[in-house]
């Protein structure tokens, strides 16, 4: 963590003019002492925002909120501390003091990755080589106005475009951004991104973090991504926020994607609030930065089984979370850039609106390959969700979602909070997933199982027509089941 002198902080304010900075933003005009105009933070009919110059600071008369220069740049921008400062920083060229070495260490990535999307996105643009990948692209259905919004640019076939196009940095700067690779058994260092399509992958402050880059012919992965480094971490980053920030900020909505395609395909078709995961689900790491921009988050994923995975893992990592997490249903075979594509932007939001909240989703996915499976997946499935509804700490909603999965598992609530209680008691003992707990998870579970059978008869007689003694793993259990369900 980089952290600012103080006096830094204190002397920023008295460099810029308030006035001039949130002018940037809205229309001021002078009233007597004061500036006035329409607050950007709430549904502003009358003038009710106002600046006062002379003292730096900003105060809205509707929604009474108010601050100095940096609070409304935290607000409008969605920053935190530090970011706020470096941000009106650099829109007046005031150097800021570098404390800590990784900050300007990592500076320097950011500019070679700004070169390279320079170099990249003029060879898509003009040229002949650069025909072919302007052509894919219209064949995709991307027009000129996506192409340049997103910056998408392409890489030749060739071995050392960026190594000798940028060749003001340093190798090992370069290979650490990740647009070179360092082959140490070979001796040789050459550019890691050869004849592909480029997709910048920008952070929300608008820095260019790392690159994606689809195959156009040869060997290799389809998409690859520059390398994990400390400025690309997929497990913060999401692709296409900075576009979709200030669409996000006035709905509360964010939608969260699987691929770039679907993001700038559903951009182009008129829907701007939406971004992508890198490869993977949402994780705890996004929950600061989604939480700058949404109030709720829409997950909308492929209708596919890694689409279902990733949904699953998405939700299980926002609980507790403060956001509203929904889950969408595209259906099996779409995905988003189809859809937005063919049917245009409505589809897409018709299909948010049908959206339904994180957690039933969850709870229901457990459930539904409960009715023909053997007792022991059943089990499983208890387990996972249990060991949700066990994540979160709010005691109410937990009671809820256990009511659900009673519904959708049809057990008894009791079954549900002894297993959610022996997994809490074995947490600790054994890493979460790990099969030999689950295994004694299961023993238990089947013992919890058949004692509420033997408390809810009627639940029971329902269940049993789906079981047979076959169904238990432990022998001592067949034959309750046995004893229980009168067979022989
Ligand atoms: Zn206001």
């Amino acid at each position: 963590m980089t952290s600012i002198p103080d006096n830094f902080i204190e002397n920023l304010s008295s460099r810029i003019d308030i006035v001039d900075l949130i002018s940037r933003y809205i229309t001021l005009k002078k009233a007597g002492t004061r500036y006035k105009g329409k607050c950007p933070f709430h549904d502003d009919n009358d003038p009710s925002f106002t600046v006062n110059s002379d003292k730096g600071f900003w105060y809205c008369f509707g929604c009474s909120t108010g601050g100095d220069a940096i609070s409304f740049i935290r607000k409008q921008e969605g920053l935190d501390f530090v970011e706020a400062v470096k941000f009106i920083a650099d829109i007046y060229g005031i150097p800021v003091p570098e404390t800590g070495k990784s900050e300007s260490s990592n500076r320097v990535l950011y500019d070679i990755n700004q070169a390279a999307k320079i170099m990249f996105h003029k060879f898509l643009s003009s040229g002949m080589e650069g025909r072919l990948f302007r052509k894919y692209l219209t064949e995709r259905g991307f027009n000129p106005e996506t192409i340049k919004a997103f910056e998408v640019g392409a890489s030749p076939e060739s071995w050392d475009f960026i190594k000798d196009g940028l060749s003001n940095f340093k190798r090992d700067d370069m290979v650490r951004a990740g647009v070179l690779i360092n082959n140490k058994e070979k001796d040789s260092i050459y550019d890691r991104f050869r004849y592909r399509l480029i997709i910048p992958i920008i952070d929300n402050l608008g820095r260019v973090a790392g690159f994606g880059g689809r195959i156009m012919k040869g060997d290799g992965p389809k998409y690859i991504n520059s390398p994990e480094s400390d400025i690309f971490k997929k497990s913060n980053i999401l692709f296409g926020l900075s576009l979709a920030k200030e669409s996000c900020r006035e709905s509360g909505d964010l939608i969260v994607m699987e691929g770039y395609t679907d993001v700038m395909m559903c951009w182009q078709s008129g829907l701007k609030n939406s971004c992508a995961v890198m490869g993977t689900a949402l994780t705890e790491d996004h929950i600061p930065v989604l939480k700058r921009f949404a109030r709720r988050v829409i997950l909308l994923f492929d209708g596919d089984k890694a689409g279902v995975k990733a949904t699953v893992k998405s939700v299980s990592a926002m609980v507790d979370s403060g956001l509203k997490v929904l889950v969408a249903k595209i259906g099996k075979g779409n995905d988003p850039a189809s859809l937005a594509h063919e049917s245009g932007a409505d589809k897409i939001k018709s299909i948010i609106e049908n959206a339904i909240s994180g957690d039933d989703w969850l709870i229901s996915m457990f459930a539904k390959p409960v009715s023909n499976k053997p007792l022991q997946d059943k089990m499983k499935m208890l387990a996972n969700a249990a060991r949700f509804i066990n994540k979160h700490e709010s005691e109410p909603m937990r009671d809820e979602l256990i009511e659900k999965a009673t519904i959708q598992f049809k057990v008894p609530a009791s079954a549900i909070i002894e297993i959610m209680r022996n997994l809490k008691e074995n947490k600790g003992k054994a890493s979460n997933g790990n099969v030999a707990r689950m295994v004694s998870n299961i023993e238990k579970a089947e013992r919890n199982f058949l004692m509420s059978a033997m408390n809810y008869p009627d639940t029971f007689g329902e269940l049993k027509e789906l079981l047979d003694q076959d169904d238990f793993d432990v022998p001592i259990h067949k034959l309750a089941f046995k004893v229980m369900t009168g067979i022989e």
